[in-house]
């Protein structure tokens, strides 16, 4: 068995756990929280807790909720830390997981120079391979390079272009915006771009982002230039054998991010999580070398399945297709696996 610990238990780090715990080769070691709140009293039903330092015990050895000791001791008793901690504080973590001659997997939020590899599933599974530092990319660019994968794979693709329309934030954060505004991207490209490069080889990848006010999930607005033309009739079923992307349409009343997010309760996920990217059937359109599709991104889950790949490929576990398989089948992810 795999031993993981998680650092950092919010918006991602609670779903990566909960994604470990339902893999057969791997458990979660622990958790580290900063504060004996109600996440970490609901988290303690399931895992062991452990203060992120010294000083954060004390706020423990201060309530009703004991933390079993401090992120460095739960460090000794495990063989990789998936870090999911705020932005930033990732830079701060890769030297004490360093010091403790620890593998550690990093989020989208910090930026590609902390890691040795960026990591995407279909894209670049391969690239961790044995690696010590890895940050899975961000839920936008794991969206596109989902899905941009499959394209370089069947028709090749020359360039990318993309409108990104951003959930203003999650749906538990009540204090970042905008709540009536619409806040564009400045500068060009918007970072998407140069980041999807991190794990895709191609060309050129120009995004524009644009913030609105939503929690529920990103809209991508995808423009491939491909290596050759295409008909119509080749866009049929063209993601039909990647469990990781669904195509969904609007004739089954699925027409905008809010029956989507529907879609994930009633398929029984916990959280109503949506782990596959949807892209609308009727978006999908070819022109010569061109191709379009909108897809969508639960901005809170979709990097949750990458997470348990990286942890193979860190630790020469299991090949891409076995991987993927596992966690797919162990995380009831639909479509082909
Ligand atoms: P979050 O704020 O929801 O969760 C971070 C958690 O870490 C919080 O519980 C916070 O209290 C805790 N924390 C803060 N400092 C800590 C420390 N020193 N030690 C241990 N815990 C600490 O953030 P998130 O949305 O889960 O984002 C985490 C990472 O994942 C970021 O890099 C982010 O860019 C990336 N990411 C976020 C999303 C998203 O949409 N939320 C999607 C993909 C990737």
């Amino acid at each position: 068995m795999i031993k993981v610990a998680i650092n950092g238990y919010g918006t991602i780090g609670r779903r990566v756990a909960d994604a470990v715990r339902a893999q057969k080769d791997m458990s979660v070691a622990g958790i580290v929280k900063r504060k004996p709140d109600y996440v970490a009293t609901e988290a303690s039903r399931n895992y062991r807790i452990f203060a992120s330092d010294k000083e954060s015990l004390k706020s423990f050895a201060n309530s009703n909720l004991e933390a079993e000791g401090t992120m460095e001791e739960l460090m000794d008793d495990v063989d990789i830390i998936v870090d999911a901690t705020p932005e930033g504080q990732g830079e701060k973590n890769i030297n004490i997981y360093r010091a403790k001659k620890k593998k550690a997997i990093f989020q989208g939020g910090e930026p590609a120079t902390l890691a040795e590899a960026s990591f995407n599933a279909y894209g670049n599974f391969v690239d961790s391979w044995g690696k010590d530092y890895v940050r899975v990319v961000s839920c936008n660019t794991t969206a596109m390079a989902r899905t941009v994968s499959v394209c370089i794979e069947k028709f090749g693709v020359r360039k990318v272009e993309a409108t990104i329309i951003r959930r203003a934030t999650d749906p538990n954060d009540s204090k970042k915006g905008p709540i009536n505004a619409i806040e564009p991207s400045l500068g060009f490209p918007s970072h998407h771009g140069p980041d999807l490069k991190t794990v895709l080889a191609i060309g050129e990848a120009n995004t524009v982002a644009v913030k609105v006010p939503t929690t529920l999930m990103h809209v991508h607005v995808v423009n491939l230039t491909l290596e050759k033309p295409i008909a119509q009739e080749d866009t049929l079923d063209l993601f039909r054998d990647y469990g990781r992307i669904i195509s969904v349409s609007g004739k089954d009343g699925l027409t905008s991010t809010a029956q989507l997010m529907d879609l994930g309760k009633e398929m029984g996920r916990k959280r109503g999580d949506m782990f596959e990217i949807p892209v609308w059937k009727e978006s999908i359109y070819a022109y010569n070398d061109n191709l379009r599709y909108i897809q969508a991104v639960h901005q809170e889950s979709d990097v949750v399945p990458e997470n348990i790949d990286a942890i193979r490929s860190m630790l020469q576990e299991k090949d891409r297709e076995t991987s993927i398989g596992e966690t797919d089948r162990a995380l009831e992810i639909r479509g082909k696996s």
